[in-house]
């Protein structure tokens, strides 16, 4: 186990050229104190869980100090927001204090989100607030234990300085980890400035360290573009399977590893709707929940237009071809899964069929598929608790004897097929409304207790655990009323 001081550091990223960042220090925060962290983010660091109550951690982690070894930087990128061709991004209010190798011989890099201003701030204030702080804590550790693609949060460290919003609030600071936060923006910035020695080095950086198996190869461009694609292909399956929606789906937000990155407004699912939009600014739905795989196509054509120089196009357009089999592919198996039945024609048919009847009747998608779980396919059993939360029984009862039949057809066993469901289909979800009241009790009473806890249900969302039964429930009705934007 490794204390503070003996972190070894290994700041790949920093001794690339100056071209891909800025040397910046954090803006110190006046009495930094832990709100939350995560002992299993920690345990990626070999750091000791004593460590985090060390005053030394925590001022390092509000951006007051830096230890020996780390290189703090701002990071460069571009990205179409939007659609639209932003040309200079980068690191706004984020800063790489550097990566730590662990004993397995992991990369961690470990980065400062709302450390102040950087030469990307472009007006910006360079703080996060603790309301969004919670938020992107929370939900990327909770994706981590969904088994989804993901930048992780070590810890929150917030301070009384205020921050402007709509209204005053205080800044908080979100330590995350990822091998890397490199995205497909970091790419554009040097193709539409026209310079193409640097996409190519970003390339040969990204290939060396994350994709080894191709550093082998005469050409590996194009094959790592396609190993980007299939990336992708697998997280956008993985969201819509379980109901995510990222709600700002710009290139700059999309990982050259297939990484969920940068949690601002997004959502889970309650009631099933396609066309959830999560972000209230997104007025025009471009980032609505049945788009994303969509998007995340378009986003792969932009990525791949700035490895051009290094391929041709038709050979750039083949490496990201695979991309809407691929998600199909994978988007059916996790469904197909979930509904307990082996991927096929039949099993698509009733995927589809009661998506439909859960769109149609505005039923929970998280619970309709926790009680399907449950579900006996012995002839005329009546199902009565996943029956209950469809309005249109008739409908629901036709569903539910053509799956019944599926179901016997294949010999399926019920108890068996509980258990393996239960293990894809989450109990728990970090539903809008869960992480506001978590929001509220810390920034209105200084009470972290309930993100504690939620962190700590949210880190097994798989199992029984009864005496949260209420966190799996449908939302109130305040929780409509609930906005989230891009501004945090
Ligand atoms: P996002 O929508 O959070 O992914 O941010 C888009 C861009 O705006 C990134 O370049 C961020 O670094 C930058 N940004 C967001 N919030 C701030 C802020 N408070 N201060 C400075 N830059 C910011
Ligand atoms: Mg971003």
């Amino acid at each position: 186990m490794a204390t503070l001081e003996s972190l070894v550091f290994d700041n790949g990223f920093a001794r690339l050229p100056e071209a891909y960042y800025s040397r910046v220090c954090p803006t110190p925060v006046p009495d930094p104190y832990l709100v939350c962290y995560s002992p299993e983010a920690l345990a990626l660091l070999d750091l000791d869980e004593g460590e985090m109550t060390r005053p030394e951690l925590i001022e390092t982690l509000a951006g007051n100090q830096l230890l020996p070894g780390m290189d703090a930087i701002a990071a460069l990128y571009a990205g179409h927001q939007f659609g639209h061709y932003v040309p200079q991004l980068g690191d706004g209010r984020a800063i790489l204090l550097g990566e730590v190798k662990n004993a397995a011989g992991q990369g961690w890099e470990v980065q400062l989100k709302g450390a102040g201003r950087t030469p990307y701030s472009r007006g910006g204030d360079g703080r996060a607030v603790l309301r969004s702080s919670i938020r992107e804590f929370l939900c990327s550790e909770a994706m981590h234990a969904l088994g989804i693609p993901t930048t992780r949060a070590l810890c929150i460290v917030g301070s009384d300085r205020p921050v402007y919003r709509e209204d005053e609030e205080t800044a908080a600071l979100v330590t995350r980890l990822a091998p890397s936060f490199v995205r497909f923006g970091s790419f554009e910035v040097f193709y539409y400035r026209n310079q193409i020695e640097p996409i190519k080095q970003l390339a040969d950086y990204v290939i060396a360290r994350y994709y080894p198996d191709l550093k082998t190869l005469a050409d590996p461009y194009p094959e790592f573009l396609r190993q980007v694609a299939l990336r992708t292909a697998e997280l956008m399956a993985h969201w819509q399977a379980v109901g995510f929606s990222h709600g700002v789906m710009n290139t700059d937000n999309m990982s050259i590893l297939g990484l969920t990155l940068d949690y601002g407004p997004f959502g889970f699912l309650d009631a099933l709707d396609p066309g959830y939009v999560c972000n209230h600014s997104d007025t025009g739905g471009r980032y609505a929940f049945d788009q994303q795989p969509d998007v995340a196509a378009w986003n792969l054509t932009k990525l791949a237009q700035t490895l051009v120089p290094l391929m041709s196009v038709e050979t750039a357009s083949q490496a990201i071809g695979e991309y809407p089999q691929v998600f199909g592919k994978s988007y059916l198996e996790r469904m197909a899964a979930k509904f307990g039945l082996p991927p096929g024609s039949e099993a698509s048919g009733l995927i589809m069929d009661a998506l439909q009847l859960m769109a149609q009747n505005h039923v929970d998608y998280t619970i309709f598929l926790r009680r399907l779980c449950d579900f006996d396919s012995r002839e005329g059993a009546l199902n009565a608790p996943l029956r209950d939360l469809v309005l249109d029984r008739a409908a629901f009862d036709a569903w539910a004897a053509r799956y019944a039949a599926a179901l016997r057809q294949q010999g399926s066993n019920d108890a068996e097929r509980a258990a393996a469901m239960r293990a894809v289909n989450p109990k728990y979800i970090l539903r809008n409304h869960l992480a506001e009241i978590a929001i509220r009790r810390a920034a209105d009473e200084r009470d972290y207790g309930e993100v504690n806890r939620l962190h700590a249900l949210l880190m097994h969302p798989f199992d029984e655990q009864p005496e949260f039964e209420s966190y799996a429930a449908e939302p109130p009705d305040w929780a409509r009323k609930i906005e989230v934007s891009c501004s945090s």
